[in-house]
């Protein structure tokens, strides 16, 4: 059986390796197909189709689009999406426009708590002029010393209710599905476990997101515990989603789980990559 990640960053968002150096991990460690789901942005696929060609890797191109549904921020993933798309393109530009402005206010955020200048503090970790995302902010912080590694950050900062928060609108989730499968693509709702949602709401976002297009939903993903796989797995089933599989690896010494070292997806789904 091929080995599937189709959850990736590299430093084209908030990842710490090029396209080319994840590409070059991924086939190292087994992976068979991988997807770069950038933030946002597709500028890294170019590079890293060919170096895929050059590992016998399979490149599936991806994006990961922030989109706002309720009062909640949602992760949508386009897998095999038409990277020429002028739609998928423009909205992505457009979903990318806020992100300066609002990295300003969550300086301003961190500063109101004490911490001064960590708008510049996390410039210095954007490795993309295109993208800027907590992930820089939470690099300067552990920096900084404020705090000791990355999970703990998004327990005391940058969450709501803490330091460095600040409400943001993003693209709305039936236009986000709509330029994923105008490209081409399949959408699929990444680390649906992540949502802090009563039971109830759960199933209105799964059914909202299916009825609007979406294909499938990350059953596997590091975010997730055992309960949750089964319990994702089943919402696939009944709702008539298909699964999909991914590491969300950001680079060595911050994610847990490495790129291809994910389990096999649980019995009785149907795989995202089922005809592909
Ligand atoms: P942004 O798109 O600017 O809101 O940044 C979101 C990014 O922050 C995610 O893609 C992760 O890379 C990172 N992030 C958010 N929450 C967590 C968490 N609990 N643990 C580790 N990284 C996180
Ligand atoms: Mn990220
Ligand atoms: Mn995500
Ligand atoms: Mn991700």
């Amino acid at each position: 059986m091929p080995r599937y990640d189709l959850h990736a960053h590299s430093t084209h968002s908030d990842g710490l390796l090029t396209p080319l150096e994840l590409v070059q991990r991924a086939a190292a460690r087994g992976v068979d197909v991988l997807a770069l789901t950038d933030h946002d942005e597709l500028s890294g696929v170019a590079e890293a189709s060919v170096e895929a060609e050059a590992a016998n890797l399979r490149f599936i191109a991806g994006a990961e689009l922030s989109v706002s549904w309720r009062d909640l921020t949602l992760h949508v993933l386009g897998l095999r999406i038409d990277p020429s798309s002028a739609g998928l393109r423009d909205g992505l530009a457009k979903i990318r426009a806020g992100r300066a402005e609002r990295a300003r206010r969550i300086g301003a955020s961190l500063a109101d708590a004490g911490i001064p200048d960590a708008y510049h503090g996390a410039l210095r970790f954007v490795t993309s002029d295109r993208l800027i995302s907590r992930t820089h902010f939470a690099r300067f912080l552990i920096e900084a010393g404020h705090v000791r590694e990355m999970r703990d950050v998004f327990k005391r900062y940058l969450v709501r209710g803490k330091p460095g928060h600040v409400e943001h609108r993003w693209a709305e989730l039936p236009e986000a599905i709509a330029w994923i499968r105008a490209a081409g693509g399949r959408a699929v709702l990444a680390h649906p476990g992540r949502y802090k949602v009563a039971p109830m709401a759960l199933r209105e976002l799964l059914t909202e997101f299916r009825d609007a297009g979406g294909d499938g939903i990350e059953v596997l993903s590091p975010s997730h515990t055992a309960a949750q796989v089964t319990d994702f797995a089943c919402y696939a089933r009944r709702l008539g989603l298909l699964a999909s599989s991914g590491s969300d690896y950001h680079g060595p010494g911050e994610s847990y789980v490495d790129l291809g070292d994910m389990p096999s997806l649980p019995s009785g789904v149907t795989p995202v990559w089922h005809d592909w």
